[in-house]
């Protein structure tokens, strides 16, 4: 047989199969046309084999070639910055790579987005960081995405605690993963096995975190489960937390949400444990799960690695304990990190903010540093929000000082500071006061509820109001960010709700609620869902691009607009004789008793004190010549077209109408 009949049946290059063949103990030589038939037949047998040992090859070659790149980036030094949000052709730009190229390494991360889809700085950071490009900030702001500001208040409060005066205070966890993967059931199935036992008989309060303790050693867990802790994390980076939990469940294993959260804790330097959750199903599979979180370098230290991995099932309280002892592990691996001074002024981060109907604003508080005291002056972004007149612990609980590590919600507060808004006693001095009203110069606070209150403003405009539901965070965030700048005086747009993962019947009972549209970024709409949208006639919309998101919601906005009608008065005339009547109007004759007839215009006929009808000049005529305008004075014929019959001394008045559309164009789309 040929050798080159031989590739063509292999479907490979003949150059690249005698190349390879030596490896398998084929010494057919290099330059070989011809080959012996049966060793053809053997050499077709190891085809798939073959095959493999040249994908590999292929592979080796590329991340060689990768590795290369990467290392001359390093050593040019380039850098790249990243703002918040950027689009994935921009982003490509900036790193001066082929869009696809760009694409490709975004699939490699689990994240699917085309050209024109943005995608947040925590994922851009982690991309280009993998290429070699070294990370430059968008000024004042650091790598987490916060200012530079606020960043600096707490790490300067934290760093000015004396280090000899350090104790070990209790690790903050939080817990992190893909929706649905039991986060929630997880911080519960903590909550209620391991709560200290208290008077209230451990029934817990959610004021956003929580403390347990195990083998006489405290714990405080953040109790902001899904997106909302995602973002508590990313706003405060590790800053808050000092160990993380990712849990992933074994009947579905690493998504697109893991991978997210994945990012933020390595971006944040946080120690990880996984947690490999629904054990108790059959069709978990925890190796499974292992092997996905190997390949993005989340090794279990059963394999060589360095991630302490559990398998649990939040449902039925399976390895819980073992998941506690693990983090008490990790935590005393890290007692350097995890200390503080108790006693001097406290500094810490507010974690939860919303104002309550009979308490006013209420705020939860981690003390990080110092001791909070019921007295105490809130400080908040060098601001005095009030004093601690009140403290509860997450049992409900009065106490009057919180140690670092504790959460407290704190009463007291004269305005809802917002979440990630740092708290430090010790500027009471420099502090300025804020003032009771709303908008006094803090922030609003991120709460629904809050932000509910703080739109109420927008009362005077028409409003499209939406539920958002997003795959992603970064997606979340970026649209979010998006619908921010979307500004106008007489028409807005509020998000009601939003969330990560599919639509939901409370998504559907909430949109009808407030008159608002679905809009599905990258999720399905479950057929119960479908349903309850339909017999609600809620609108549903699907998109997978931002963009397109963003321009329906322009579209939209345009229909809330309204038109403007200018109306333009000419002049009267009397009629004084009908020449002519037939189906479609009459030929009248009349005389201009002010202003003047103008061709084409409307005509408002009058009779005593009654309007009759209108009409429109079809021909204006002065004696036998057409004309296009009659003026004061003159007496005319004109063709009346309309169903209003004209008498005589009726009184005509023209006018012209014209609709003004006013075109709605926000300045960040046409930007693109
Ligand atoms: P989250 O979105 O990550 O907070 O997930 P949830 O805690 O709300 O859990 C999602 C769903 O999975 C719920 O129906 C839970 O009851 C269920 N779930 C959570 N943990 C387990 C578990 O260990 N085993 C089983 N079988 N179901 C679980």
């Amino acid at each position: 047989m040929n050798v080159t009949e031989l590739a063509r049946r292999m479907r490979m290059n003949t150059h690249t199969l005698l190349e390879i063949l030596p490896e398998f103990g084929f010494d057919i030589g290099k330059k070989a046309i011809k080959v012996d038939d049966r060793v053809a037949q053997k050499i077709m047998r190891q085809s798939r084999r073959i095959k493999e040992s040249l994908e590999k090859r292929k592979k080796v070659e590329a991340d060689k070639q990768k590795q290369l790149e990467k290392e001359m980036r390093q050593e040019r030094g380039e850098s790249v910055s990243i703002p918040d949000v950027i689009t994935v052709r921009d982003f490509a730009d900036r790193l001066g790579l082929p869009v696809t190229a760009v694409i490709t390494e975004l699939m490699k991360n689990g994240i699917l987005a085309n050209l024109n889809q943005n995608i947040d700085r925590d994922t851009a950071t982690v991309l280009a960081e993998d290429l070699g490009f070294t990370v430059a900030t968008d000024e004042g702001e650091d790598e987490s995405g916060e200012s530079t500001e606020v960043v600096d208040a707490l790490e300067t409060a934290l760093e000015s605690q004396n280090k000899d005066k350090m104790q070990s205070r209790p690790p903050v966890v939080v817990v992190m993963g893909h929706v649905d993967h039991g986060k929630t059931r997880l911080l519960d199935s903590v909550r209620e096995t391991n709560v200290i036992d208290t008077e209230s008989g451990g029934i817990t309060q959610h004021i956003g975190a929580y403390q347990v303790s195990k083998q006489d050693q405290l714990m405080t867990f953040i109790d902001t489960p899904g997106h909302e802790a995602f973002t508590v994390m990313r706003s405060r980076g590790a800053r808050i937390a000092d160990i993380a939990i990712l849990v992933v469940a074994a009947d579905d294993g690493v998504m697109p949400q893991t991978v997210e959260a994945i990012n933020i804790i390595q971006a944040a330097k946080l120690p990880m444990i996984v947690a490999i959750n629904k054990i108790d199903k059959p069709e978990a599979n925890v190796e499974k799960v292992k092997t996905e979180l190997s390949q993005r370098n989340i090794v279990p230290e059963e394999w060589g690695g360095k991630v302490p991995m559990v398998s649990i099932s939040a449902k039925d309280g399976t390895n819980i304990p073992d998941l506690l002892d693990t983090i008490l592990l990790v935590a005393e691996m890290e007692t350097e990190n995890i200390k503080a001074v108790p006693g001097r002024a406290a500094v810490g981060t507010v974690i939860e903010s919303h104002v309550d109907k009979g308490e006013g604003p209420v705020a939860t508080i981690l003390v990080q540093a110092g001791t909070l005291n019921r007295g105490d002056a809130l400080v908040v972004n060098n601001q005095i929000y009030g004093t601690v007149r009140a403290m509860r612990d997450y049992t409900g609980a009065d106490v009057s000082a919180a140690e670092p590590s504790t959460p407290v919600k704190i009463l007291g507060f004269k305005s809802a500071p917002q979440v990630g808004d740092i708290l430090d006693v010790s500027q009471r001095k420099s502090a300025t006061k804020v003032k009771k009203t709303r908008g006094s110069g803090a922030k609003p606070p991120v709460t629904q509820q809050a932000a509910a209150a703080e739109n109420e403003d927008d009362g005077k405009k028409k409003v499209l109001n939406i539920v958002i539901r997003a795959d992603v965070l970064g997606s979340l965030e970026a649209i979010t960010n998006s619908i921010e700048k979307f500004q106008h005086e007489e028409v807005a747009v509020k998000v009601v709700s939003k969330g990560l993962g599919n639509i939901t019947e409370t998504d559907v009972d909430k949109a009808q609620g407030s008159g608002a549209q679905i809009f599905a970024f990258h999720v399905q709409v479950p057929a119960t869902a479908k349903e309850l949208a339909g017999t609600k006639e809620v609108k549903v919309k699907k998109f997978e691009v931002i963009y397109a998101l963003l321009e329906y919601i322009e579209d939209e906005l345009q229909k809330l607009l309204p038109s403007e009608k200018i109306v333009t008065e000419h002049g009267t005339a009397q009629v004084l004789a009908i020449f002519r009547t037939d189906k479609s109007g009459m030929t009248v004759g009349c005389k201009i008793t002010s202003g003047k007839f103008v061709k084409g215009a409307k005509i408002r006929v009058t009779r005593g004190e009654y309007q009759e009808g209108i009409g429109v000049a079809e021909s204006l005529q002065i004696g036998t010549s057409k004309e296009s305008e009659v003026h004061e004075g003159t007496e005319f014929g004109m063709r009346f077209d309309g169903k209003t019959k004209v008498h005589v001394d009726d009184i005509l008045e023209a006018y012209t109408e014209e609709i003004k559309e006013r075109k709605i164009a926000f300045k960040h789309l046409a930007d693109k």
